[in-house]
């Protein structure tokens, strides 16, 4: 178990669309993007066949990104699906559960969501419903609501800038590779994006040097924590169950308790990893692992 904030994703939602909507954006509701010429945005919807023409671009449409793909842009290492409903829970509002063993190519999670309720899911490469209704049971759930499935793309497209464009969030592939969680460095992501794309405004210049720009703050920011949770998700497609429940049994221990408690944060990962990595118990749990690793090798 480990302590976590909660967000209201509809509510986040919500605030950012008003935000945006009293900054003078327009939306367009049931539209969607269907081609990309030079500087124009080709969108199809219920006001027909429209195009728009624009200085800068900024693609934050998701893992299957419409504009990268018509670009023809290399996309996210590993695309995994996600399942994730409400049970009827009562508990800690602030303990999240995670589950390893649910689905050996990630985890199953159980996030309290309030009013008696948790959203139970999990992540992976194959068998995925039959891995959540494994869960389910495990859980102890008898009924769920709001069920939803989606896509997690993980490690960061090889280029995130090009053609006048700047790709955020899922476009991009920035969901954290050790949680899936992509609200916040897709957050993160699109400040940067928002900055450049003013200062490019301001100074007219949209050629591929300004762009880069945008790679090398994200980079600064966020690039460290996303690189080294990609290097610990390919670590954890190497681990057994076993491996699995002797690194759970490495970290029960007050030392260990004490470090997740004080460097545990779901948007930085990375600090608790390193943290943890000191401590010798974690040391002699990693021998083994690595050996393997690398007798995988071969
Ligand atoms: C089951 C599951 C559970 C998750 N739980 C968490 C969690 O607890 N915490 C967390 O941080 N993250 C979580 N994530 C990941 C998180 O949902 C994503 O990382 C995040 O939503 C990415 O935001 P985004 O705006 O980049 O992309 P999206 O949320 O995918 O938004 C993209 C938008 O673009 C629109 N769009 C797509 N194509 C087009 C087009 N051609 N033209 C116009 N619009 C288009 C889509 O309709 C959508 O509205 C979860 C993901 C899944 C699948």
């Amino acid at each position: 178990m480990t302590k976590a904030v909660v967000v209201d994703r509809g509510a986040l939602d919500r605030e950012m669309a008003e935000a945006a909507a009293h900054a003078g954006a327009e939306f367009r509701l049931k539209t969607a993007v269907c081609d990309v010429r030079q500087s124009t945005v080709i969108t199809r919807g219920i006001n027909g066949h429209e195009e728009f023409a624009f200085r800068i671009l900024i693609a934050a449409d998701g893992p299957r990104s419409t504009v990268a793909r018509r670009y023809g842009f290399s996309r996210a290492k590993v695309y995994l699906s996600g399942i994730q409903a409400d049970i009827p829970a009562e508990g800690d509002p602030h303990l999240v559960e995670l589950y390893p063993n649910a689905s050996p190519e990630f985890f199953g999670w159980k996030i309290p969501s309030g009013n008696g309720r948790a959203r139970v899911g999990l992540s992976g490469q194959t068998q995925v419903p039959e891995r959540f209704a494994a869960l389910l049971k495990q859980t102890g759930a008898t009924s769920f609501v709001h069920l939803v499935t989606g896509t997690l793309p993980l490690g960061v497209m090889p280029r995130t800038y090009g053609h006048r464009t700047l790709f955020v969030g899922d476009a991009a592939g920035f969901a954290k590779p050790t949680t899936g969680g992509g609200v916040y460095t897709g957050i993160r992501s699109a400040r940067h994006a928002a900055d450049v794309a003013i200062a490019c405004c301001e100074h007219n210049t949209f050629d591929d040097a300004a762009l880069a720009e945008y790679e090398r703050r994200w980079q600064a920011d966020i690039g460290r924590e996303l690189a080294l949770g990609f290097r610990l998700f390919s670590m954890r497609q190497k681990m057994s169950s076993a491996s699995i429940d002797g690194f759970v049994q490495a970290l029960n221990n007050p030392a260990m308790i004490a470090a997740i408690v004080q460097y545990g944060d779901m948007d930085r990962p990375g600090t608790l990893a390193r943290q943890l990595l000191k401590n010798p118990r974690m040391l002699r749990w990693m021998t083994p692992v690595l050996g393997a690793a690398i007798r995988s090798l071969f």
